[in-house]
């Protein structure tokens, strides 16, 4: 079975690399899968989860944490700020804080909400133009920007290296940006390179496609 074997894996690397056992938390990716592949993960004991869509996961995850309880929801995604209060309702954390306008909105809706979710900010460590995240050279000054400007507690570093190169380059560059910023979270390493990033210091671990199966074009969507 898929998820546990991802278990599996996931305990080899953290003894591998003398981290605690249980220390990485493992985010089953369940964008754009069926609905019964999520509910056979749900129903295998599963409780944490990760969307990249605003509206993909407002029509599912209500429905789920009514029948399963102690569900987490991650967005892994990009969000626009005419959906935070919307992204707020839904997840527990967000990975993908990228940019100034962003953190404000965020902050004030924070603030009115009197709750936070976890927060990550996103980084493009490979400086792809496509990509979202902020760049290397301005990430101890976001940092700052959220936590002084906006007082927003900031969980981490989060990346999703370019596909053509090796990710254990831009894991280790994570890592090294989050310490000397003091934040202890990693969100890093998906279905074919969760090993090389827990042995960097990934958190947070992102896997769909070796948990679900590839995903299938136009459900949810
Ligand atoms: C889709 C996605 C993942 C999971 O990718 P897999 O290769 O299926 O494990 C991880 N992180 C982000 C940001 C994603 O969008």
């Amino acid at each position: 079975m898929a998820l546990l074997d991802i278990q599996q894996r996931i305990a080899t690397a953290e003894g591998k690399a003398n981290r605690v056992a249980g220390s990485v938390k493992l985010i089953a990716v369940s964008k754009v899968q069926p609905n019964e592949r999520v509910a056979e993960v749900l129903q295998q004991g599963h409780r944490l989860f990760g969307e990249n869509r605003v509206q993909e996961a407002a029509g599912k995850w209500p429905d789920f944490r009514a029948e399963f309880a102690g569900v987490q929801v991650h967005l892994i995604g990009p969000l626009q700020t005419n959906k935070v209060n919307q992204a707020l309702e839904l997840f527990d954390a967000i990975h993908t804080v990228d940019r100034e306008k962003l953190a404000k909105k965020l902050a004030d809706a924070v603030q009115k909400r009197g709750s936070c979710p976890e927060l990550f900010i996103q980084v493009n460590t490979g400086e792809e133009p496509q990509k979202a995240g902020v760049l290397p050279a301005e990430v101890d000054g976001f940092v700052k920007t959220c936590r002084e400007t906006y007082g927003l507690p900031i969980a981490g570093l989060m990346v999703i290296p370019p596909v053509d190169e090796e990710p254990s380059l831009h894991f280790a560059l994570l890592a090294k940006m989050a310490e000397r910023n003091g934040l202890s979270g990693l969100s890093m390493g998906m279905s074919r390179d969760f090993e090389r990033a827990i042995a960097l210091g990934a958190t947070h671990v992102r896997v769909g496609s070796a948990i679900f199966g590839e995903r299938v074009a136009g459900v949810n969507l």
